[in-house]
């Protein structure tokens, strides 16, 4: 094969990979817990942005990689051949989907900027990329190199394409109606900080539901269970609370400002559990910190609870920072298990100045870290300690640097962020 021959096999691969990657996107993000690869839904939602980068970007330049050879001999006949090329009438539905793409990445990428409330982005996030994977299958199986060709290939790429959208097809149409079987009810919502809400549930239909205290469920309060304003919020109860769950939320946006209009005895419907954290992962540690920020103290009261209901006789430290003193919340119960619990000591961290000597002023800070672990004779090494942490991204993503500049090693740190 000559080296033009083979410019265009390495194309053709490059092509074949990245749609078989292009495909995998939907299931990344379509919550199917039964399906290996797609339930650690954590690793998947952050593969699904990194892939979905790498796909846009190799797309973005798919027709220049196509013409790169003719380009490169002779620039002006490139260029006309490309033009001639993307104006071809048989080549309007994959520069559709190649515009359609290079948009989308982008509102994709601007998710956090934009003046849109996030279910609204959702929606056109995945309707838009259902309508641009139906086009690029149009594209490759009319007129790609292997699909033109081989009828094969194109029923490939076809069922290819289906069972991509149907992740999201099952997610929005058929779960629901499972969901709506095994609903649950609100039994109780108090209010236990300035800006935090604990909220109970309990299965309407003494429906089994089986969880591992850190995991996270998504949440829909509203009467169909097949509205798509599902919330992701994490456990705060021990699985011994079971068949109670209980969950600490923090009012940020227009649909947790308006828990209070919550009330007792209201359906809701619970899809889950899903996430990795879950205190078999340090079950050979000597030691165990759990490091939570503002609403990330519910799955860190739910690993809390459980070690205490376990009566773990392992030393066990808690920093809960907060930005303002009144958002500190569950002081009465976690106070009492410091009383009860072998050894166990609650570190509060505060943003703002509180004269409480009690209270650490700042942020978790890579020295609070290191006096909370190593200060006191415990006899526990950096080899020793399992860490939990949860809390907003920018906190994780420093924490986790102090972490492991303390040399604490990565598999020993076990972290939920409370963003995707
Ligand atoms: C795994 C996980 C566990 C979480 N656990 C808790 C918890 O225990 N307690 C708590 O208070 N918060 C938790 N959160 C965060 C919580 O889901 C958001 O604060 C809440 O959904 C915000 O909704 P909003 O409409 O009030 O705010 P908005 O202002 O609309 O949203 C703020 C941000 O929250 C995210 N978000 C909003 N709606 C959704 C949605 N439907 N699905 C996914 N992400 C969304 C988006 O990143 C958005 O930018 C968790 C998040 C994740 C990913």
């Amino acid at each position: 094969m000559d080296n033009k021959g083979l410019y265009v096999q390495a194309i053709i691969l490059l092509n074949l990979i990245s749609i078989t990657a292009f495909y995998l996107q939907f299931p990344l993000v379509g919550r199917l817990k039964h399906l290996p690869l797609f339930n650690q839904i954590d690793w998947s939602v952050a593969k699904h942005k990194t892939v979905g980068y790498w796909i846009g970007g190799i797309f973005f330049l798919h027709p220049f990689l196509i013409m790169a050879p003719k380009l490169l001999l002779s620039p002006s006949d490139g260029w006309l051949a490309l033009r001639t090329t993307i104006t071809a009438p048989e080549l309007l539905t994959g520069l559709i989907a190649w515009v359609l793409l290079a948009v989308w990445v982008i509102f994709s990428a601007l998710k956090n900027k934009l003046a849109m409330r996030y279910e609204i982005w959702r929606f056109f996030h995945s309707l838009g990329f259902i309508v641009i994977t139906i086009l690029a299958t149009i594209h490759i199986t009319s007129v790609g190199s292997h699909g033109q060709l081989q009828q094969a290939f194109n029923t490939a790429f076809w069922v290819l394409c289906a069972l991509s959208i149907s992740g999201t097809i099952y997610n929005y149409a058929i779960k629901p109606a499972k969901l709506s079987q095994s609903p649950f009810e609100v039994t109780a919502l108090k209010k236990v900080s300035t800006t935090d809400w604990q909220l109970t549930i309990t299965p309407k239909n003494n429906t089994d539901f089986h969880f591992e205290a850190g995991q996270f469920v998504w949440i829909n309060t509203h009467p169909s269970a097949y509205h798509l304003d599902y919330h992701p919020f994490s456990i705060a109860s021990s699985v011994n609370e079971l068949p109670n769950l209980s969950f600490i939320i923090r009012e940020l946006g227009d649909y947790t400002q308006q828990l209070d209009t919550l009330s007792v005895g209201q359906t809701v419907y619970v899809d889950g559990p899903f996430g990795q954290m879950n205190l078999r992962q340090t079950h050979t540690q000597k030691a165990i910190t759990l490091i939570a920020g503002g609403a990330g103290i519910g799955p860190m009261l739910s690993l809390l609870r459980q070690l205490a209901a376990n009566q773990d006789p392992r030393p066990i430290r808690l920093i809960y920072g907060n930005t303002r003193f009144n958002q500190i919340s569950m002081q009465n119960e976690i106070k009492q298990l410091e009383a009860t619990m072998p050894n166990f000591k609650q570190i509060l961290v505060c943003n703002e100045h509180v004269p409480d000597e009690n209270v650490h002023q700042g942020v978790i800070s890579q020295a609070l870290i290191h006096q909370t672990l190593f200060q006191e004779d415990l006899g526990i090494n950096n080899k020793d300690w399992g860490i939990y942490l949860c809390g907003p991204q920018g906190m994780i993503d420093c924490v986790l640097e102090d972490l492991l500049q303390l040399n604490i090693a990565k598999n020993h740190i076990h972290f939920e962020q409370l963003s995707f």
